[in-house]
């Protein structure tokens, strides 16, 4: 099974006009409420949550949040200092 299955039912999947793939600083807060509204109904909201942050992924808007680089260092330093 492909490591990205879950997106098959991905509720973004017909949302293409919206811009998930592009940098958060040149969205429209508009366009960023709708993204948030079309996760938060995804039923693989939690499976695409745990892909990218088990990927490390830094872009894009993913499982209701923008992805940066600094979130995502940001989240790997407080799990290193919690273990
Ligand atoms: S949680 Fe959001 S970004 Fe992730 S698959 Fe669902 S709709 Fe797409």
């Amino acid at each position: 099974m492909s490591p990205m299955a879950w997106a098959r039912t991905a509720a973004c999947h017909d949302r293409l006009e919206l811009p998930w793939t592009e940098d958060g600083d040149w969205s429209l807060r508009v366009e960023v409420r709708r993204m948030r509204v079309v996760c938060a109904s995804c039923p693989v909201l939690r499976a695409c949550a745990t892909y990218a942050e088990e990927e490390g992924i830094c872009g894009g808007f993913w499982a209701g949040e923008w992805r940066t680089e600094a979130k995502v260092l940001a989240r790997h330093r407080l799990a290193r200092d919690a273990a």
